[in-house]
């Protein structure tokens, strides 16, 4: 007997109609002789509106409760989600994160997984039963407190959950087909990968790609849990996310990101110890720097530019406002109208020449890059945010194979 978690998100579980289109789907693995763990999200833009409810009673929620409350809304949708199987006549329990022996770590709003006691699921599906977990939820073993795991956490417990059950597939399904070589909103020709390894997802996932939670990714690549990212609202196959894809496309994919802010310290002397602080500062305050630039310096001084999360702006604003005397740097200033758009492909590393393609592209359009960061298979541009979508569209355009490598017939 195989053993599949599905996940299912937020849109696939949005309203009763579709709780009970899912009901269906889950009771029907079961029939076709699966066992099956089925990890849910809240509602729709439920989290969301929770968030919005603590806002409106305090400035800075108390991390504790606004876990208590957050993960409501998971026990919400598993509740329903178990009703409807019932209706349909299959045995069926639900459990929140802490019931379903998910341990984390103490950090409130982003807990790590420490550990899975899977002994609790694994006794009910011996008995027959379809487990539904809460997704995004675990608890800390020391304090008992219930926590959260970061937004789009769902997708970590369910890859989890996989591994520690061993399970023999884990379907992630949202309400789009899968993984695309960039935004299809974006660029309608953009085409659906039937497979993605870990190493590309990461970038992808950590350049804007929205379809998975970035730490799940990690989590997947760690235990060797393969994922399909599929779509749940009909019956294709979406994406397979695993250890090497077969098709070797040099770029697999264009991300872009517009979730973020710039801001640049200018005038810095340029002495040792300087950027320490800084970002000494800025971490301290628990904001997540993603990319760092320092000019080649002029004079004694430099500039450097950074870009956090459009949230932090401000918070990170202070803090280089507050800094910028005691470095008797020039001043400070941020700009939140910026965009991050990266290319994205193992095969970059042999192949040269894909920065040239990009810059070039880019600039034939006359589109300014203000910063630019790579790994060794990504290469990210910031720009202004208002010729973001453009920008997508050439370089997917220049740089991405539109069709997949087609076999010869014999
Ligand atoms: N409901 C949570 C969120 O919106 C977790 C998830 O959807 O995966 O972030
Ligand atoms: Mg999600």
């Amino acid at each position: 007997m195989a053993l599949v978690v599905q996940k299912y998100g937020g849109t696939s579980v949005g309203d009763a109609d579709r709780i009970r289109s899912v009901a269906s789907r889950v009771v029907g693995a079961a029939a076709d002789g699966n066992q099956v763990v089925v990890v849910v999200s809240a509602m729709g833009s439920f989290t969301d509106e929770l968030i919005g409810l603590a806002q409106q009673v305090s400035s800075h929620p108390a991390p504790r409760e606004l876990d208590m409350l957050l993960t409501a809304g998971e026990r919400i949708s598993m509740s329903l989600l178990a009703m409807a199987i019932h209706d349909l006549g299959a045995e069926v329990l639900s459990l929140t994160g802490s019931q379903a022996g998910i341990l984390t770590d103490s950090s409130h709003g982003e807990a790590r997984i420490t550990r899975i006691r899977g002994d609790r699921v694994r006794e009910h599906l011996d008995q027959g039963k379809i487990v539904i977990v809460a997704g995004f939820q675990g608890v800390d073993p020391d304090s008992r407190d219930v926590t959260t795991l970061g937004r789009g956490g769902s997708d970590a417990t369910a890859v989890a959950m996989a591994a520690a059950l061993d399970a023999d597939a884990c379907e992630i399904f949202t309400d789009v087909d899968g993984v695309y070589t960039a935004d299809p909103r974006v660029v309608p020709d953009a085409r659906l990968l039937k497979e993605v390894s870990y190493e590309d997802m990461l970038e992808l996932a950590a350049s804007g790609t929205g379809v998975l939670m970035m730490r799940s990714v990690e989590f997947a690549r760690r235990f060797g849990v393969a994922l399909h990212v599929r779509s749940s609202f009909h019956e294709q196959p979406g994406t397979w996310v695993k250890e090497s894809a077969m098709e070797e496309a040099i770029i697999t994919g264009i991300a872009h990101d517009v979730s973020e802010s710039k801001l640049t310290v200018h005038g810095v002397p340029d002495q040792p110890g300087v950027a320490a602080r800084l970002f000494g500062n800025l971490a301290d305050a628990g904001i997540n720097v993603d990319m760092i630039v320092q000019n080649v310096s002029m004079e004694g001084v430099t500039d450097i530019s950074f870009t956090v999360p459009k949230n932090d702006n401000a918070a990170a604003l202070a803090i280089c406002e507050r800094l910028v005397p005691e470095f008797r740097a020039g001043g400070v200033d941020a700009d939140p109208n910026i965009a991050r758009v990266s290319v994205v492909g193992a095969g970059m590393r042999s192949n040269p020449g894909i920065a040239a393609t990009m810059f070039r592209a880019l600039g034939d359009r006359a589109i300014n890059i203000h910063m630019i960061s790579t790994s060794s298979i990504r290469i990210s541009c910031v720009i202004t945010a208002d010729r973001v979508e453009e920008a997508v569209r050439t370089l997917h355009e220049e740089l991405v194979p539109l069709d997949e490598p087609v076999e010869e017939h014999a």
